[in-house]
């Protein structure tokens, strides 16, 4: 079934020509990247899914016109308030949803570790690393359980040695949980390791040049092994 929608979606700014009808669908448990080049107009096509700004063009969700906001959704930047702990920041998206801080807090603190935050809960965000700020945006991300992950260049400024991890990370969690997901990237290896559809995007105005299926790249783990990983 198909998730997500759009159909000949366009957008300018002005006189700038950025998005040209895009059309691209997502089914339901699927991973999806959207591989272009810098300046193309990813981050505009996710503030368009977002409600964020208004283009042209038919967006649904679930068969029905898209109204509200179903996703979760890591923007490129600025993700975190800089006048909330880390930890507030992370449980927010749970709090809009109506769970307790406390019951937040408790559902979220293991993952601390396991995102390599341990001992930065109560710190506030200017005082990590960018990288750090990065994970902690991701981990409010994940947490919200929302019908469909949004993100838009997630490993973006970590180093290679974290980037790897987080990607396998990524990679171990939906498997687990088959997350409905679009994912922006610029990084060809990024989108062939996670995904599994790649949409190619041209510059801008941007289009959908190529849809690509990723062949099975290596041995897919069983349901149990992905646990054990994501669990690790
Ligand atoms: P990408 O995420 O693919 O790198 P963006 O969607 O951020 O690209 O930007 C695409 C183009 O749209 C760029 O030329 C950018 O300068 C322009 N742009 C983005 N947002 C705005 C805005 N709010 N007003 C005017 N131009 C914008
Ligand atoms: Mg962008």
């Amino acid at each position: 079934m198909k998730r997500l929608e759009l159909r000949d979606i366009s957008k300018s700014f002005g006189a700038l020509e950025v998005l040209a009808g895009i059309s691209l669908h997502v089914a339901a448990g699927e991973f999806v990247s959207i591989l272009g080049p810098s300046g193309a107009g990813k981050s505009t096509l996710f503030q368009l899914l977002t409600g964020a700004l208004k283009g042209e063009g038919d967006m649904r969700f679930d068969g029905a016109p898209l109204d509200g906001s179903p996703f979760a959704f890591m923007p490129q930047r600025d993700a975190l308030m800089p006048w909330r702990r880390v930890i507030d920041n992370v449980t927010l998206g749970l709090e809009v949803q109506g769970v307790s801080r406390r019951a937040a807090r408790e559902q979220v603190a293991p993952l601390f570790a396991e995102f390599g935050l341990a001992g930065f809960e109560r710190s506030w965000p200017a005082e990590l690393s960018g990288g750090m700020r990065q994970r902690a945006a991701l981990l409010r991300t994940v947490v919200q359980q929302r019908d469909m992950l949004l993100l838009d260049e997630p490993f973006g400024a970590l180093d290679a040695l974290t980037r790897a991890a987080m990607q396998r990370w990524l990679e171990g969690m939906w498997r687990r949980h088959r997350w409905t997901a679009l994912l922006i990237t610029h990084d060809v290896r990024e989108a062939v390791y996670l995904s599994d559809r790649i949409y190619l995007m041209s510059a801008r105005p941007a289009r959908i040049i190529s849809e690509i299926a990723v062949p099975l790249q290596r041995p897919r783990t069983t349901g149990s092994d992905a646990a054990r990983q994501a669990a690790a």
